[in-house]
């Protein structure tokens, strides 16, 4: 049994991302061909916003939105402890300090209330300028949008939201991607949408923001990429990625259904056992993980395993706990929920194409 099983997907795919890959082999155009604004077309409908600029990888995204939105030395970004490292890592990457944030006990996601708190006590100290908050759609479940963006505009800081696994996700019928200022995501291979390598994206309806991403992420372009009017970088998503992209999102509404699906098995089988993910009111989660929380966690993972069932840990190292961050000098008593969550959370496989079978297996004996 695989944990994701991308092999499952090429083989219901395979006819027609073969095609699709062999159309750019004939047509040649690797960097920038027709596939990629085919793409950014689509994503751009799907997710309901007014840009998509795809770029190399997910965490290029969120390091092109730092730019455009000029985070510096001196500022602070506040981002969930909670987390894969790239949402903090871009942070630091600009110069600028991030700010932890506690996880909310029941979605895993940034906690609006301590959120708030780390804000003011940015303000009290008086030493950094609080610029941003980058959000996290953890596992899949997007974050508490409404209370984020009312707490931005208190605050007057602008909200990003890595949407890196919360592709497919939805408030109250709202897209995951269309949240924020900006919002970025992934496409490693792994991620609800993933391609064949690395590959991101990044999406917002500010026209001013759209021209400075398109510039960013080709070298500074002005007028063309031989003209260089900012320092920028190279990233970008390759044509043969786009390609296999159209024929994933194509199938990405089914294979979204199918993972609820499952992730909906799941719960009904385990939630006696374990501590199910909760999903609130008028949400859904895009599943890209599914995550069960144990105060005997290895003694659960060693059941699966024993029973040829791969588990995984997302994640057992907050970014307060991350060697990196050290010099920050947080402690767990400054995140005691993620600091649990760091201690119990572990997942069971999750994509589209779970068979009855692996479901079953995957109940707790
Ligand atoms: C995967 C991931 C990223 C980074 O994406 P890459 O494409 O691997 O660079 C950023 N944030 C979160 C939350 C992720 O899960």
């Amino acid at each position: 049994m695989q944990f994701i099983d991308l092999k499952a997907q090429y083989q219901h795919l395979k006819n027609r991302i073969d095609q699709r890959i062999f159309n750019v082999l004939e047509h040649g155009q690797f960097i920038m061909g027709p596939e990629v604004k085919e793409l950014e077309e689509q994503l751009a409908e799907y997710v309901g916003v007014k840009h998509v600029i795809t770029c190399a990888n997910g965490t290029d995204a969120l390091t092109l939105a730092m730019m455009v939105l000029n985070i510096q030395k001196g500022d602070a970004v506040f981002c969930p402890t909670f987390t894969f490292f790239a949402t903090a890592e871009v942070i630091a990457y600009e110069g600028a300090t991030p700010i932890f944030v506690d996880s909310d006990a029941a979605t895993f996601n940034i906690c609006p209330v301590d959120l708030e708190k780390q804000i003011q006590k940015v303000i009290a100290d008086g030493k950094l300028t609080p610029k941003a908050i980058i959000a996290v759609d953890l596992f899949g479940l997007p974050a508490n949008y409404p209370e984020l963006q009312k707490i931005a505009d208190k605050y007057q800081l602008k909200l990003i939201e890595d949407a890196a696994q919360g592709f497919g996700g939805e408030i109250n019928g709202k897209r995951a991607g269309s949240f924020g200022d900006i919002a970025t995501t992934s496409f490693f291979p792994a991620k609800p949408l993933g391609c064949y390598g690395d590959g991101g994206a990044i999406f917002t309806n500010n026209d001013e923001y759209a021209v400075l991403l398109r510039s960013y992420c080709v070298h500074g372009k002005g007028a063309d990429k031989y003209d260089n009017v900012r320092i920028g970088m190279n990233s970008r998503l390759d044509t043969i990625q786009a390609a296999i992209l159209l024929e994933k999102l194509a199938e990405f509404p089914t294979e979204l259904k199918a993972r609820n699906q499952a992730a909906r098995k799941y719960t009904s089988e385990l939630m006696g056992t374990y501590k199910t993910p909760f999903i609130p009111e008028g949400y859904l989660s895009s599943w890209a993980q599914y995550t069960l929380v144990s105060a005997n966690r290895d003694e659960a993972m060693a059941s699966y395993k024993a029973q040829g069932i791969p588990t995984m840990i997302y994640y057992g190292t907050c970014m307060h706990q991350q060697t990196a961050f050290k010099s920050l000098g947080y402690t767990d008593d400054d995140f005691p929920v993620a600091s649990i969550l760091a201690a119990q959370v572990f997942s069971l496989p999750m994509h589209p194409y779970m068979g009855t079978n692996d479901i079953k297996n995957g109940e707790c004996s």
